[in-house]
């Protein structure tokens, strides 16, 4: 897939649309989601032009692939969430279901959610 510049989390880095920051860096930037699923909903992106986890996973160097994950833990931390738990999801391609194709970090938390592996059982359709 080709990066598209144009897409909301490309204008959200280059400041032309508002964000609650939560965390930003030279590489990185979080921030909440617009539409909350959980009490902390917080979406953690790289500043770089990666259109997915995969894309990211396969273009990214080691050093910022490192950095990504141990920032979503230090914010996961940051906002209580180390004791209580949190889970992190990245939906990766259009089976997925990823709407915005920069790629992106959902840490969700601070209440109990819902069985996610039998959620998206559920949703399986078998050809
Ligand atoms: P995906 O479905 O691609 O995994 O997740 C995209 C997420 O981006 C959704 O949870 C959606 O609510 C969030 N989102 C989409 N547009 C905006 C926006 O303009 N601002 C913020 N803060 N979040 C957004």
């Amino acid at each position: 897939m080709v990066y598209d510049p144009d897409n909301v989390f490309a204008k959200i880095i280059r400041k032309e649309i508002p964000c609650d920051v939560v965390y930003e860096d030279e590489h990185l930037l979080a921030f909440n989601d617009i539409q909350k699923a959980a009490p902390i909903h917080i979406l953690l992106i790289p500043k770089g032009s990666f259109t997915s986890f995969d894309d990211f996973a396969t273009k990214a160097t080691t050093g910022e692939i490192s950095h990504f994950f141990k920032t979503a833990q230090i914010i996961a931390h940051q906002h209580g969430l180390s004791e209580t738990g949190y889970r992190l999801v990245t939906n990766c391609g259009p089976h997925a279901l990823q709407t915005v194709p920069h790629f992106h970090l959902h840490i969700l938390g601070q209440s109990t959610l819902g069985a996610f592996a039998a959620a998206a059982m559920e949703n399986i359709h078998v050809a």
